[in-house]
């Protein structure tokens, strides 16, 4: 799509579809780890979260209501990872999907003697690829409070989103060249490794154990933490923080310093 031709739609969409000031206000006192950001960011957020709302298509079902306030909410964290990024990031999907708590999904895996399994899996959330990102109000509602343990269920799935990208989920988003995905692989590696070998050693620390599971959850699980309790992640990880900070373009545990 040309750029031209999209900034004059955005610009036109701006002015007639705004977050009204009040609703956006409300919002950042939900979240604080939103609220923490410089004004400029927040300027741009609030715009990107504007768009975000026009291109996507929000669902409500299980009795919940969709309102306005559940919207921007969902909005305004899913554009902080792409803040500095920009929107087209999450062309891949339109359909966001909104429970009103966790959802049972009924799963099967094959093993290999070929026996398949049956088993109940509890989701706060989900991203597929080129489908709809699900996500469970109840948790999405608690983010405010939640982000002291490092926890963000917008963030995750949308994490996930930027990972399918490419078409391949591999703990990796797009980037540039060839240099850039090696350097990606080499420190999200050992960092993965790190969390594996204190959770061995009986030890854990800050980052949510979730993320030891494999390398393509622990991409949203430290993003996550890099969003809503950045300076935790930089105390724990500082070369994946750096990591995280050279991708989003952003450092939120400087901005979380200020008075
Ligand atoms: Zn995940």
């Amino acid at each position: 799509m040309g750029g031209w031709w999209r900034r004059q739609r955005d610009a036109r969409l701006l002015r007639r579809r705004a977050i009204p000031l009040s609703l956006w206000q409300t919002t950042l006192s939900l979240y604080p780890f939103i609220a923490a950001r410089d004004d400029a960011q927040l300027q741009r957020l609030q715009a990107l979260a504007a768009l975000f709302l026009a291109r996507k298509e929000f669902t409500a079902v299980g009795g919940l209501e969709l309102s306005d306030e559940i919207a921007v909410a969902i909005a305004a964290q899913a554009c902080l990872p792409v803040l500095e990024l920009g929107l087209d990031a999450y062309d891949s999907f339109v359909g966001i999907v909104v429970h009103p708590d966790e959802v049972v999904a009924r799963r099967e895996v094959t093993d290999e003697h070929g026996i398949v399994h049956h088993f109940d899996e509890v989701l706060t959330g989900e991203a597929m690829e080129g489908g709809p990102v699900m996500l469970s109000w109840n948790d999405v509602a608690h983010a405010g409070s939640s982000a002291a343990r490092g926890y963000n269920v917008v963030i995750h799935e949308f994490v996930h989103v930027l990972d399918m990208h490419d078409g391949i989920v591999d703990g990796m988003p797009p980037l540039p060249d060839a240099q850039a995905r090696r350097h990606w692989r080499l420190v999200m590696q050992a960092a993965f490794e790190r969390l594996r070998r204190s959770l061995d050693a009986g030890q854990g620390g800050f980052l949510d154990p979730y993320g030891a599971e494999s390398i393509e959850e622990f991409f949203p699980v430290a993003a996550e933490a890099f969003f809503v309790a950045p300076q935790a992640l930089r105390a724990e990880q500082p070369a994946l923080y750096e990591l995280f900070a050279g991708y989003f373009r952003q450092d939120p545990a400087t901005l979380f310093e200020r008075p």
